[in-house]
């Protein structure tokens, strides 16, 4: 399903985000940058080795990743131009502004797209693994996120913006969750 905020695409995609042809793919990295399981781990296969390639040089500039940060590499192989890495945070008990550095990967991986001219961006649901995100509040603050991205972009014309946000779901309760809150009129 899509819906359409100020002429940008919003889509909700079922499916392994490693296949699904963008601009800008973004990964749930860690803050090492040097890859692991999940969605990462699939990116780096499926991607071939000048991503890591990459990593390893932002990880000699700036030592890695912040959560909530993103950077942008190749996306090798992947059908896409770019891999933005962003660092989601690990959840504990939600008083660890887990809430806020989640929407700032959100915030931060637009930015980082747009900067590189990305019209196309595709997201996995990120923190929802291995970090433990509780999925229905990961995937309001998403949805929350970029719309709100959107609309202050909007705001502001004559910007070269976004076509696209997907969010590529992998399982079928954040499908689920995410169709919920696309359908929701506010
Ligand atoms: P995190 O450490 O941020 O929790 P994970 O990779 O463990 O990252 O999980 C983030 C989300 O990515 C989970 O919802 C997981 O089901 C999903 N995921 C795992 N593999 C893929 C894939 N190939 N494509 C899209 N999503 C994936």
């Amino acid at each position: 399903m899509q819906i359409k905020i100020n002429e940008v695409t919003i889509k909700i995609v079922r499916g392994d985000i490693t296949k699904y042809a963008t601009d800008a793919i973004v990964n749930a990295a860690n803050s090492s940058l040097l890859g692991g399981g999940g969605v990462d781990g699939a990116i780096h296969r499926a991607g071939g080795p000048a991503i890591l390639e990459e990593c390893r040089k932002i990880r000699d500039r700036q030592g890695g990743c912040d959560t909530g940060e993103a950077v942008v590499t190749t996306a090798g192989k992947l059908p896409a131009k770019f891999v933005v890495h962003t660092v989601g945070p690990v959840y504990q008990n939600g008083n660890k502004s887990e809430a806020e550095l989640l929407k700032r990967c959100y915030v931060n991986s637009i930015q980082a797209a747009v900067d590189v001219s990305a019209r196309r961006i595709s997201f996995p649901n990120i923190s929802t693994g291995i970090y433990g995100y509780p999925k229905k509040e990961a995937a309001e603050i998403a949805v929350t996120a970029v719309k709100e991205v959107i609309q202050a972009y909007s705001a502001d014309s004559g910007e070269t913006f976004l076509e696209e946000v997907a969010f590529v779901c992998y399982d079928e309760e954040n499908e689920r969750l995410y169709r919920q809150l696309l359908e929701k009129k506010d």
